[in-house]
């Protein structure tokens, strides 16, 4: 049997033989997508969710070499939030439809787990509906180094206070470019434990992947690799998230070339193929924009992720596409495809 056949019958692929679909063409990708998207949900229906990313403070130790919204990057001033800011952009949110809030910043050094936890609960108790999908893996594991416990201690208590689940943020899973590019972030074992810790809370996360950081084609399956081996062990990702890096107003600007749509697409139906045990894949609207994320729905996506507003972020690279409830529905039907409302755990609200 040869490897499309393969592909096409359901089975999965090996690390070795994702190899041989590097020089696959866009179209077979496409089709070798869509055909495995089919198996994963058969529904036809693409998902969106209207929430807001509230960035609470672009301070970060980290300095990410990526990255052009911590305030080292020398480009933007430093600020943070207050408390009674993000609340109240919470409260905005749920006034304007928002069912979840994604809270994200930098590794702020006075920001500490009592701090997170304060804020979760307040939020929580005054709108217990409102999803919290907060924190990434390397604010987390600040948190626990902070005060000294194990990210399980941490996460459980960041749960008591109101998290629901937690953005998968995961870079690139590859040592030699996070020692180069990102050293003072999560390690790759720190962010598999973050994982598997969420996982035995009963709790969920999304896997992410940013590309084009002078990664080689079998690094991002090496990627793919532990994503669908922590998901085999765990079921604890309720979707798959790739986007291209944006260099612009970086470290890395000049030092590699931005990605360009082929290699999105192809990279997007890559994942698809490979991750045989997630079920949604994300079209990665924010950094393409939103006539790439149509296209993408035919490369084995079915989801086009969160309308996000207030996203700071992908904004600090000079990238600025926004998005409205009626945008994300338009993206979906244009593609032929049937919107869904959704909620911070992936089920239909409308
Ligand atoms: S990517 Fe995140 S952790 Fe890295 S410098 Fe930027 S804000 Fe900090």
């Amino acid at each position: 049997m040869d490897l499309f056949e393969k592909i096409y019958s359901g089975q999965r692929i090996s690390a070795k033989e994702a190899m041989e679909l590097k020089n696959a063409s866009l179209y077979d990708m496409s089709g070798l997508a869509s055909a495995r998207l089919k198996m994963a949900d058969a529904s036809g229906e693409v998902g969106y969710i209207v929430n807001r990313m509230i960035n609470y403070s672009n301070v970060c130790m980290a300095q990410c070499k990526f990255c052009a919204f911590h305030a080292r990057a020398g480009r933007v001033n430093a600020y943070t939030m207050s408390d009674d800011e993000i609340f109240n952009l919470c409260r905005e949110a749920v006034e304007r439809g928002g069912t979840q809030i994604m809270l994200q910043g930098g590794l702020h050094p006075k920001f500490k787990l009592g701090w997170a936890c304060a804020l979760l609960r307040r939020i929580k108790e005054a709108f217990p509906k409102l999803w919290l999908h907060v924190f990434s893996p390397s604010e987390i594991v600040w948190f626990a180094r902070g005060e000294g416990i194990s990210v399980l201690e941490c996460l459980s208590r960041l749960k008591e206070s109101g998290a629901d689940s937690v953005p998968g943020a995961a870079d690139m899973l590859i040592g030699r470019i996070r020692s180069q590019l990102c050293n003072n972030k999560c390690t790759v074992a720190e962010w598999r434990q973050v994982m598997e810790a969420l996982s035995k809370l009963g709790m969920y996360s999304s896997a992410t992947m940013t590309f084009g950081l002078g990664e080689t084609f079998a690094e991002r399956i090496e990627h793919l690799d532990i994503v669908r081996q922590i998901q085999d062990q765990t079921g604890v990702f309720k979707a798959f998230i790739a986007w291209p890096v944006s260099p612009e107003n970086t470290a890395i600007e000049g030092r590699f070339a931005r990605v360009g749509a082929p290699e999105f697409l192809h990279t997007l139906a890559l994942s698809r193929i490979y991750l045989d045990n997630v079920k949604y894949v994300q079209s990665g609207w924010l950094t393409e924009g939103l006539k790439m994320a149509e296209v993408a729905l035919n490369f084995g996506a079915n989801d086009v992720g969160g309308v996000l507003m207030n996203e700071m972020v992908v904004r600090a690279a000079g990238i600025d596409n926004r998005a409205t409830a009626e945008n994300m529905r338009r993206v979906i039907v244009n593609a032929g495809k049937i919107p869904r409302e959704r909620d911070g755990l992936y089920k239909t609200i409308s």
